[in-house]
């Protein structure tokens, strides 16, 4: 099994240090489905590639599995199925390259490096190839996968054999991946897709693997238009871990309701998600506080600026985000350019940091802030309050943010960890209801707190709402 990965940033011998591997060496690593080789078969200043070649030894490889489903590993004859020892996995991507992978470039994979922390952090010119993969699907589904991460995809299958084209095609696909991307992100996406579109996992799939799951698709995953097949698939079809993952994508991030690819109608109608609930509750807030002009703070995506759209009391609204992808995501969505012409004029969207002063928000009705503070460092929170509060002042602010009480709830979430990858906290209820006092004093506003979701007894409901209504001068 093979990967490559190739940049042209220059110099791009610096893919050395990002992968913490040195271009001029071969490296080895023993892994318990055989052993992992990273060599550069280039290594020049214009053009580096770096190979991952797993040889998978299929007596390792038949223990390892017998071992992951609690059974004895063993290779005595009674046990022996021809079909265990001889089959594709050898010479055909799948999960042990996505487990090679995590081994071999691990600090790549977290986005760490010594040498060159702020070209791990820097988007640049990225070819992966993956010259055998089976790809269940075939090359359509890569392109649905990959495409909406910024991959451009060449997706070609290979034919069962060259001299004899009658034959057809295999199951298998020659992919190569572009883009500029952080290596990082590159890996992140190889590591769950490579699993998704071989479809049939080498190892049990256990609860902890939805953390897993979560926390490598952080900034990414909640948003892909295929999560749900994602989901299921990286998963092993468990239902009810997939189910898990789903809510907890919902809840963390903000889009619409999973998708319906590989939908069973077996299923009950599901209700509607924590992040519709949470959609419902704000758009109710600011119908009862009478606002028309509204902005929406980190609107990422632009899931509630499309329920405020469909709302004709809104004569203007305003979405903001620091994240240019997250814009484009939204405009996407809302189709701005194919809406009629006065439907358009009553929606605006600018990039905007919400740690700086910015006059284009000034003078409005209402503003939202729905799953947004959370993801500032807290240092970063009072100016964040100096803008809302202090500077665009609105009449009304709504808030809305995780309860962490209601967390341990979230079956298969770890003991401390929260919801999403890129949380910098979460508040209990008396946190939230001692910033909201403080930010009430400080900045002349009155506020209720209440809860969004089925509440639990001791724990509260899983979300928490503010609507902050201005009363007077404040002494910040
Ligand atoms: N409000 C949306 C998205 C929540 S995710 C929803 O509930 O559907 C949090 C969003 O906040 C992300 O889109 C992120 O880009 C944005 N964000 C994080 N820090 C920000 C900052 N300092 N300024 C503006 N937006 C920020």
């Amino acid at each position: 099994m093979l990967l490559t990965l190739t940049t042209t940033h220059r110099p791009a011998t610096d893919l050395g240090h990002l992968l913490v591997k040195h271009p001029g060496r071969t490296h080895a690593f023993d892994l318990p489905a055989g052993t992992a080789h990273v060599f550069y078969p280039q290594a020049e200043d214009a053009r580096c590639t770096a190979a991952l070649l797993l040889e998978v030894d299929p007596t390792k490889l038949a223990a390892a599995r017998g071992r992951g489903r609690g059974r004895q590993s063993t290779t005595a004859p009674a046990d022996f199925t021809l079909g265990r020892y001889v089959n594709d996995r050898p010479y055909a991507a799948s999960s042990l390259l996505a487990s090679a992978l995590s081994r071999v470039y691990r600090s790549a994979l977290r986005g760490d490096s010594r040498e060159r922390p702020e070209l791990a952090a820097t988007p640049i010119p990225l070819e992966v190839r993956v010259p055998v993969l089976r790809c269940r699907g075939g090359a359509e589904v890569a392109t649905r996968l990959f495409t909406p991460l910024g991959w451009r995809v060449t997706a070609t299958p290979i034919a069962l054999d060259e001299g004899y084209p009658q034959w057809g095609e295999s199951p298998y696909l020659d992919l190569t991946l572009t883009g500029t991307l952080r290596v990082a992100e590159a890996l992140h996406h190889l590591y769950v897709m490579l699993p998704v579109l071989d479809d049939a996992k080498h190892y049990w799939v256990t609860p902890d693997e939805v953390d897993k799951l979560l926390r490598v698709g952080a900034g990414w995953l909640a948003d892909h238009p295929e999560r749900a097949l994602i989901v299921r698939r990286y998963l092993a079809h468990r239902r009810a871990l997939a189910a898990h993952a789903l809510e907890r994508l919902a809840a963390q991030c903000p889009t619409d309701e999973p998708g319906t690819e590989e939908e069973t109608t077996d299923q009950p109608t599901p209700r509607a998600s924590l992040a519709a609930q949470r959609r419902e509750a704000v758009h109710a807030a600011l119908v009862e506080a009478g606002a028309q002009r509204v902005l929406d703070l980190g609107c990422g995506s632009g899931a509630l600026l499309a329920t405020l759209i469909g709302d004709r009391r809104f004569t203007e609204i305003v979405g903001t985000d620091v994240s240019t992808r997250a814009l484009d995501l939204a405009a996407r969505r809302l189709r701005l350019d194919r809406l009629p012409e006065r439907q358009r004029n009553r929606v605006t969207l600018h990039q905007s940091a919400l740690t700086y002063r910015d006059e284009r928000l000034r003078g409005y009705d209402a503003a939202v802030l729905m799953e947004v503070v959370e993801h500032l460092d807290p240092p970063r929170l009072p100016a964040l309050e100096d803008t809302v509060f202090g500077h665009a002042r609105p009449t009304t602010v709504v808030v809305t943010t995780p309860n962490v009480e209601y967390n341990v709830r979230y079956e298969g979430l770890s003991p401390g960890a929260f919801r999403h990858g890129d949380h910098r906290f979460e508040w209990t209820r008396a946190e939230f209801a001692g910033w909201v006092d403080r930010v009430c004093t400080t900045y002349g506003y009155s506020a209720v707190v209440r809860g969004i979701g089925d509440a639990d007894p001791g724990l509260g409901a899983p979300t928490q709402l503010a609507v902050f209504t201005f009363s007077r001068r404040g002494d910040g």
